[in-house]
């Protein structure tokens, strides 16, 4: 069995969507599981529609809501214009979920209060809109195509907006669910990003969860493949939207890839890799605006010949400065620090000590004033803002001569405050002024990527 996650892009509208069809049509021998993200925008449409019933900005949230159901419903009728029974179904479901999500965003409007479990009920519905419409499209295209909830599969702890999935439930249930939903089918769709807990309570995967969503299934399911479908040439030596001459990577490791991720290259979300790693599904990323591309294929590290194979960068963090002299000579001051991130459950990402001090880099989007009010009783705490972090990542890049000159030279008019290279050598951090950063990812692309004598 096979895979296909396709992104929002690649269901953007009646073309995307229609060149989805016909990849997943050219794949049916494989028995594909269709995971499907909402809409392109879609889910940031529906984080607006939570912010404004926190508010209880009921008119705005109405508009909103039209704005969403029209979108939904012109799409069916484009896709579906010479089926007209199964438009008419499609319609039908559209706006069964968006009545349904109308009394719940009026309900939360009311009260003025949303809770994060009311907001995964809000923002997982474009892709519940995504698989029911592409499902009956596909259907009338003559694929017959069962629906799956993923909320039934997809089990995670209660942090309803970036739920821990527990895989052993995840393993247990898959495999039936989607064998049951193939009988009598030619192909099965799914929701990405859309999980629940054991108890059935409504969670989500997190931004970019469907990739997550795909390697889950992949995983229970001992997928051959993981296809991940998108709106580039696979991954690439940085991100194409802030760098240009950019190539594409035709494999790299399944270290490389995850390294990749968490530090910032938003083609894959940052957790994909551990599932397929787990039973060494090979992933394709690919292009549905390209489909015939070769794409990148991640795979196991021995597969892979060593050398830097991209930059990757986090545009906006915090660095957290600690500073006691209480740290000399003491064991269990790091753990005490560190206690403190986890109890607040602030992840770290960079972390450099000295003496008497730590640095640590966390994404800007995590809420750290606790942390920083409970470090400050015993130390004292400067927060450096508007940072960004950079990441040259490769395998085994420890062995490359002159990386180091390679990476910093370009950078010799740019202040560097913090640099970190992982024991696994796959990858080699530093954080510069978020006003360096575009200027600085270019320079090492190009003298990394774009010089011949150089790689
Ligand atoms: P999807 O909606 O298909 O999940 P995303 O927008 O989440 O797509 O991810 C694809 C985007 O990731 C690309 O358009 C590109 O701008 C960005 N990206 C960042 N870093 C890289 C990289 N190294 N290689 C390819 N794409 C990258
Ligand atoms: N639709 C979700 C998001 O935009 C999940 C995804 O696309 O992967 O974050
Ligand atoms: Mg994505």
């Amino acid at each position: 069995m096979l895979v296909m996650k396709f992104g929002g892009t690649s269901v953007a509208n009646c073309e995307a969507i229609t060149r989805t069809i016909s990849i997943v049509e050219n794949k049916l021998q494989q028995k594909p599981v269709v995971v499907v993200s909402a809409l392109s925008k879609v889910t940031d449409l529906l984080y607006r529609i939570s912010d404004h019933a926190a508010l209880k900005n009921r008119m705005e949230t109405s508009e909103l809501l039209d704005q969403l159901r029209s979108r939904h419903i012109g799409l069916a009728h484009d896709l579906m214009s010479d089926t007209p029974s199964y438009c008419h179904q499609a319609c039908e479901k559209i706006n069964e979920i968006c009545d349904n999500l109308d009394s719940f965003v009026g309900a939360v409007c009311a009260l003025g209060e949303l809770s994060d479990r009311s907001k995964a009920v809000i923002i997982s519905t474009g892709e519940y809109l995504s698989s029911n419409i592409i499902c009956c499209a596909m259907n009338a295209r003559g694929i017959r195509t069962g629906f799956i909830d993923a909320r039934k599969m997809i089990i995670t702890s209660s942090d309803y907006l970036k739920g821990e999935p527990d895989q052993a439930a995840i393993q247990a249930k898959v495999p039936g669910i989607v064998s049951e939903a193939y009988e009598g089918n030619d192909a099965v769709i799914t929701q990405g990003f859309v999980s629940a807990t054991s108890d059935g309570e409504p969670t989500v995967l997190g931004r970019g969860g469907s990739d997550y969503s795909a390697s889950l299934i992949g995983m229970a399911i001992d997928a051959s493949v993981i296809e991940i479908w998108t709106d580039v040439d696979g991954v690439r030596t940085a991100d194409p939207r802030k760098v240009e001459n950019t190539k594409c990577i035709e494999k790299i490791s399944f270290e490389e890839a995850a390294e990749m991720a968490h530090f910032g290259a938003k083609v894959l979300h940052p957790l994909t890799i551990e599932p397929a790693v787990h039973k060494n599904i090979p992933i394709y990323v690919l292009n549905s605006m390209n489909p015939e591309g070769k794409g990148t294929v991640i795979l196991q590290s021995s597969f892979i010949e060593d050398g830097v194979k991209s930059v990757s960068f986090k545009e906006n963090i915090l660095v957290i400065n600690i500073f006691s002299t209480k740290m000399i000579n003491t064991s269990g001051f790091l753990k005490k620090v560190f206690e403190i991130f986890s109890e607040n459950k602030v992840s770290v990402d960079l972390i450099s000590t000295s003496e008497a001090n730590i640095s640590v880099t966390v994404d800007s989007s995590q809420k750290i004033d606790r942390v920083v009010e409970q470090l400050s009783e015993f130390a004292d705490v400067y927060v450096d803002r508007d940072k960004s972090q950079i990441s040259v990542i490769g395998k085994n890049i420890i062995n490359l001569r002159g990386l180091l000159q390679q990476t910093f030279t370009p950078l010799a008019d740019c202040k560097i405050y913090m640099i970190s290279q992982g024991a696994s050598y796959v990858n080699l951090s530093f954080v510069v002024d978020r006003n360096d950063l575009t200027d600085a990812v270019r320079q090492i692309h190009k003298f990394l990527f774009e010089n011949e004598n150089c790689n």
